[in-house]
């Protein structure tokens, strides 16, 4: 892609503002981020959640459109991890979908809707013996699987603790605290002056991502909370990613390195960002515990919660306004789907129509 030197505000940097902002600088731009969250990133989405980056299980509650993008960034996030300093735990042995018995009528729909949304070669049924295979402590408790090969999950905290370093060590990066409410071209250029001291004439286009802080600008933003339990788990030793049938929410297991395990993540439409309630917080321990009864001395890390930003059709947006650009509406899809709409994003700023392959979700 050809590069000629820019110079990008970027508001916002959880999940999609700090990974935009990595591509613009590998790309010789410059950026300023402004950002009401610290530099962990504590105030994002992306740090509460697990990370994974599952095209098929998703496409299957949700849309076949899903599986496309979600595929195309499969593709890309080892390209994208290998140009980190240092290596990001990525599992790529892909998710085994399980269901107790009570819930087997749950797993059928879920089965039905998998062959009916995706390709025999999507997923395959595992048999007790074949669960053996792939994940032994799993077959303690299940006697048959799906298993979809083409899954992966990812370390989103030490992505972030990377991403920091480069973005506060880069000479083309300034960045700031601080709240933006509402952004018009009178705001940019109160922000461009007052944090990074100069015109904003400088910037080529102003970059809202700001997930759910930017609904005063974006109306038919919504957010969906998601409470998620992080447990170190000295007795269990599972390497794929686990989803967990359920009548109320799509549980998963996403694997850290050093034994510990994030389960998630409940899916709630409110705004509300108080902390995991009792409920929740049961629904999550029994989920754990009825996967490996190894769970039942781990020890609980944290319990977190976060709201999801997302659209009436649940997709991403790419928005122009007549200051800049939205990105916004990852959903619970953000890490599924970031590499393929940043992506696309960059063929926009470079006036590369061509290369834009998921455009229908776009208003530019
Ligand atoms: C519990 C949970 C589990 C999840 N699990 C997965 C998963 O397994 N796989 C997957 O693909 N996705 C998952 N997601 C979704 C994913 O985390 C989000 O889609 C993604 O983080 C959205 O990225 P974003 O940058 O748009 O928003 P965020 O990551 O929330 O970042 C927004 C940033 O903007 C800043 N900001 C907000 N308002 C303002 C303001 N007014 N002024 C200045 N700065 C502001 C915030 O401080 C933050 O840094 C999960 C989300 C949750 C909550």
């Amino acid at each position: 892609m050809k590069t000629d030197n820019k110079h990008y505000l970027i508001v916002g940097s959880g999940l999609i503002g700090r990974l935009l902002a990595w591509r613009l600088l590998l790309l010789g731009h410059r950026v300023d981020i402004i950002s009401r969250d610290d530099k962990q990133g504590t105030d994002s989405a992306g740090f509460a959640a697990a990370a994974m980056i599952s095209p098929a299980t998703e496409a299957i509650s949700t849309e076949p459109m899903v599986k496309e993008i979600g595929l195309t960034s499969l593709a890309l996030w080892p390209q994208w991890l290998a140009e980190l300093p240092e290596k990001v735990f990525y599992q790529n042995h892909g998710t085994i979908v399980v269901a107790h018995a009570g819930d087997q009528a749950e797993m059928a729909r879920f089965t039905k809707r998998a062959e009916h949304t995706l390709s025999p070669n999507d997923f395959s049924v595992l048999t007790k013996q074949q669960l053996q295979q792939q994940e032994v402590e799993l077959a303690e408790h299940f006697d048959q699987a799906l298993f979809f090969k083409d899954e992966s999950c990812l370390d989103n905290r030490h992505l972030y603790q990377l991403l920091t370093t480069i973005l506060t060590e880069s000479e083309h990066c300034q960045w700031q605290e601080g709240e933006v409410e509402k952004l018009n071209t009178a705001s940019i250029e109160q922000i461009a002056q007052q944090y990074f001291a100069h015109s904003s004439t400088e910037y080529a286009e102003v970059i809202d991502c700001r997930g759910n802080g930017a609904k005063h600008d974006l109306t038919d933003l919504r957010s969906v909370r998601g409470e998620v339990i992080r447990v170190h788990a000295p007795e269990v030793n599972f390497k794929h990613a686990i989803r967990l049938i359920h009548p109320r929410y799509p549980f998963y297991l996403a694997p850290r390195p050093n034994n510990e395990y994030v389960l998630g993540a409940t899916v709630i439409e409110s705004d509300d960002m108080s902390p995991v309630s009792v409920r929740s917080g049961l629904e999550m321990m029994s989920a754990l515990y009825s996967l490996h009864k190894g769970f039942a001395e781990a020890r609980v890390l944290e319990m977190s919660v976060h709201c999801r930003p997302a659209m009436i059709n649940n997709m991403p947006t790419i928005r122009r306004t007549e200051w800049g650009f939205q990105i916004n509406g990852f959903y619970r899809h953000g890490f599924l789907f970031s590499p393929a709409i940043i992506s696309d994003f960059l063929h926009i700023l470079n006036d590369q129509p061509e290369q834009i392959n998921f455009g229908d979700y776009y208003h530019v």
